[in-house]
């Protein structure tokens, strides 16, 4: 319920003007409440004119729009443009007000990014965008006359790309003095030089950073991963996501077993260096032999730990299933590997091991088939805690899927379930893994039938709290959704640039 408090503050921002004017005479305690009501009912002018005067020392976003004993509703799945735009105009407003100002540290996170907007615009400013707004105020406050004060330190999660890098390093790294100070608990980079990753991640305030992503389109070798580490150092690192093949040997380096071996020891041994360290995603590197060298160093137990398509084998496979890290796992992510066929044992002991524990299971194209159901039950039973399990392009039968649903109504926390289309679906001699031709060619009508009976399992387990579908393409990425166009560019012109060298060497060689 909310309360008169709160009610009265909607009925003062719902006449913006009056708002405005009457800011002065507010109580410096009612501020929060304001901000929440006017972001509620998208007054975007008086969102920026109470962050304009806001009199206290701090600005919490993420806290603002959380849920509070005046007002129950959680509002930070609303990256809604106009307030969000409003905000970071209010925080220069405050800047350019001068010598009354109070706020010390404007705390910018916090903002979930979300497939639907739920505000009355309906559009999203997402992190990309948000982190080229606030740079481009921070180069324009930086270009105008000197403000007095001190100045304002700003925590926001970035987002970088070759579209807002200028922008982005002139904020971080002002000329003169600057009135805005931006840090970052997080930083996502893509589509970007690895020279350019190294300079703005220096920038970036290394030393407090807690979650690293290098994502896509950040071409990096192990030598550029040992650079990074080695002198960049993140000693509060929490989270770190490196992108596809960045264990790869640098193009330079000798291909020898010692170079190999010395440079994946040199990077476990800056990652061991890391004392929070609890997540780790190297999705789609080749990392076959190599796991028990790469986190065996580690200090601190992993809670997340995705090597999807990392060509593991039975010496990686037995040391995870023995690791200090499996009865910690909240979150894994095998998928591309043979596991049930090639490595049961030690594959079912690492679930065994992370039971008590497992809250999100990815398994997909890890070519589970009908004869493996079995297993997959047994070892699923113990586990739970689990709330999400993603099992698509597994070769298993409309047959097998309702078995293996039946099992899953059993785990009272599970709320979504990613299920492949089942085989039956698709022409019999379909191959595995499939690929984006072979996938898309199956039998609607019979998909939707098979979905249909599978719902019918879930509701007559009364588990209607289940969530089940087939997201073919991948579920929503906000990040991926705002920056589809600069990446796509950024792809071609990576394609161009390959051909024109191949038309170059061909020329040579006539
Ligand atoms: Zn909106």
């Amino acid at each position: 319920m909310q309360s008169l408090r709160f009610i009265s503050a909607e009925a003062l921002v719902s006449h913006p003007q009056l708002a405005q004017q009457g800011l002065d005479s507010v109580a410096h305690n009612l501020y929060p409440l304001l901000f929440k009501a006017s972001y509620l009912q998208e007054q975007a002018e008086v969102v920026c004119a109470v962050l304009g005067h806001w009199p206290l020392e701090e600005f919490r976003l993420g806290a603002l729009l959380g849920p509070s004993a005046d007002h129950p509703e959680d509002l930070r799945d609303r990256a809604c443009r106009a307030c969000l735009e409003a905000c970071v105009r209010g925080l220069a407003s405050h800047v350019l007000h001068g010598g009354r100002q109070r706020l010390r540290l404007a705390d910018l996170t916090g903002v979930r990014d979300v497939q639907v907007q739920r505000c009355p615009c309906r559009r999203a400013l997402g992190r990309w965008g948000r982190t080229e707004l606030l740079a481009r105020t921070c180069c324009e406050l930086q270009a105008g006359p000197p403000v007095a004060g001190r100045p304002i330190e700003v925590l926001a999660d970035l987002f970088v790309t070759e579209g807002n890098f200028e922008a982005v390093v002139q904020a971080l790294q002002p000329a003169g003095p600057a009135p805005l100070r931006v840090r970052c608990p997080s930083f996502r980079a893509d589509s970007l030089s690895p020279g350019q990753l190294l300079h703005v991640l220096r920038l970036a305030g290394p030393g407090t950073l807690r979650k690293l992503e290098v994502v896509h389109n950040v071409r990096l070798h192990a030598g550029h991963v040992q650079q990074l580490l080695v002198q960049v150092g993140f000693p509060q690192l929490a989270s770190l996501t490196l992108p596809t093949k960045a264990f790869d040997m640098p193009p330079t380096c000798a291909p020898s077993p010692g170079s190999e071996d010395s440079l994946l020891t040199s990077i476990a041994g800056e990652l061991g260096r890391m004392a929070y360290l609890t997540e780790l995603s190297v999705a789609f590197s080749t990392l076959t032999g190599k796991i028990p060298t790469l986190l065996g160093p580690l200090r601190t137990p992993l809670r997340t730990l995705d090597l999807a398509n990392c060509a593991l084998n039975h010496a990686d496979m037995a040391y995870l299933a023995d690791c200090v890290h499996a009865g910690h796992l909240e979150v894994l992510d095998l998928s591309g590997h043979n596991l049930v066929h090639l490595f049961p044992s030690t594959f079912f002991r690492l679930l065994g091991q992370a039971a008590q524990t497992l809250r999100v299971l990815t398994l997909e194209d890890c070519s589970i088939a009908d004869n493996h159901v079995g297993m997959m039950i047994l070892g699923l039973s113990p586990c739970r805690r689990l709330q999400e399990f993603r099992f698509l392009g597994n070769p298993l039968s409309a047959r097998a899927l309702r078995r293996l649903f039946t099992a899953l109504c059993e785990l009272p926390r599970l709320r979504r379930i990613e299920f492949p289309v089942p085989r039956d679906c698709y022409p019999e001699d379909a191959a595995y893994p499939q690929d984006e031709l072979g996938l898309a060619r199956f039998d609607q009508q019979k998909y939707d039938l098979i979905a249909e009976e599978l719902r019918v399992v879930l509701l007559q387990a009364h588990r209607e709290d289940i969530q089940a579908s087939t997201p073919l393409y991948g579920s929503f990425d906000p990040d991926i959704e705002e920056t589809s166009n600069e990446l796509g560019a950024f792809l071609l012109q990576a394609f161009k640039t390959a051909l024109e060298n191949f038309s170059r060497t061909l020329r040579q060689t006539e």
